[in-house]
């Protein structure tokens, strides 16, 4: 099933003429639940790795606060989380599993990583896919402090020709335990849609920004949460609009290699839509329809964005949480 966001309530370039040259294609990944294969797109699913290369793992300690979790009891959480009846049983696993393992259990490193992320370039054309890929894979080690990875090998980013992957690894490792289950994507398909974008008023310049501002206190209609940056998992498009980097500015988006200042190249958000961003609610969505299908929940709630080098997509994205 395809998903549509419908279309905006207006169209804000023609209240705000300066935009009209400001708009930006993003495409939405709209992940749902599903039983993705190596061969599609997906988020959290099986991804072509080659047999005969190591699968990425991170050897960086990392602090455990919570209880530890296996992979298996995440399943086993989100399976028994999407019964709607519970058993005695249930309950108990459930308990078990939230209360989790003592973190002293943790074996040394290397942690395999988790699949986070497979994009086929036929699904996402605006990707910058360097020359000779098209193929895109995230993945991570599922530790609390993500956000805070930039270039570590805590998160990362393969780009390959899929042509050259004849035989797929069968069988990938799982980490022994995760740091947080919210780490963990539930395995999606995807339904990639192309929307547009308009800058967040934090990328613009103060007196359009201004102006906006006081356009949206005098009228109904939000640019925040309505005509400017889609909300939910996507890739390309503009940067989101609530940013812990104001005072940083862009030079925090700049490349460790080469200095260029990062373009959005993913955003993993909380949630595909909420109370403010409800119009970019897909038709096919009944209202009331679960708005956080990976259940991925970075840093309590926010959203994380990667940012690439506009000079070279090899070299390793910015992620910046916001
Ligand atoms: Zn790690
Ligand atoms: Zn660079």
């Amino acid at each position: 099933m395809t998903r549509t966001t419908p279309p905006r309530p207006l169209d804000v370039a023609s209240v705000f003429p300066e935009l009209a040259g400001m708009s930006r294609t993003a495409t939405r990944l709209h992940p749902r639940p599903g039983a993705p294969t190596a061969h599609e797109s997906s988020v959290g699913g099986p991804l072509l790795w080659p047999a005969d290369e190591p699968w990425a793992s991170c050897s960086q300690e990392h602090d455990a606060p919570f209880g530890l979790n296996t992979p298996e009891e995440v399943r086993t959480l989100r399976r028994i989380r999407a019964l709607d009846v519970w058993t005695d049983q249930d309950h108990a696993e459930v308990s078990r599993i939230h209360t989790g393992h003592d973190p002293s259990l943790l074996p040394e490193g290397p942690h395999p990583l988790v699949p986070v992320a497979q994009l086929y370039a036929r699904h996402v054309p605006g990707l910058p896919f360097p020359e000779g890929t098209d193929l895109l894979q995230v993945l991570w080690c599922p530790f609390i402090d993500i956000e805070d990875q930039s270039g570590s090998e805590a998160v990362q980013l393969r780009w390959r020709r899929a042509a050259d992957v004849t035989e797929v690894l069968a069988a990938p490792p799982e980490p022994a335990y995760v740091g947080t289950y919210e780490l963990v994507p539930v395995p999606c398909v995807l339904h990639p849609e192309q929307v547009r974008e308009y800058p967040a008023v934090h990328d613009l310049d103060p007196e359009p920004a201004g102006r906006i501002h006081r356009w949206e206190e005098d009228g109904a209609t939000g640019y925040r949460g309505a005509l400017s940056v889609a909300p939910g998992w996507k890739a390309g498009g503009w940067a989101a609009p609530f940013t812990f980097r104001d005072s940083g500015g862009p030079e925090e988006l700049r490349c460790a290699r080469c200095s260029a200042v990062g373009e959005p190249l993913l955003t993993f958000d909380h949630t595909e839509w909420d109370a403010e961003t409800e119009s970019w609610r897909p038709v096919e969505e009944a209202h009331g329809a679960s708005a956080t299908p990976t259940e991925v929940t970075v840093g309590s709630g926010y959203t994380l964005q990667f940012y690439a080098c506009p000079a070279d997509p090899r070299h390793p994205p910015v992620t910046v949480m916001q």
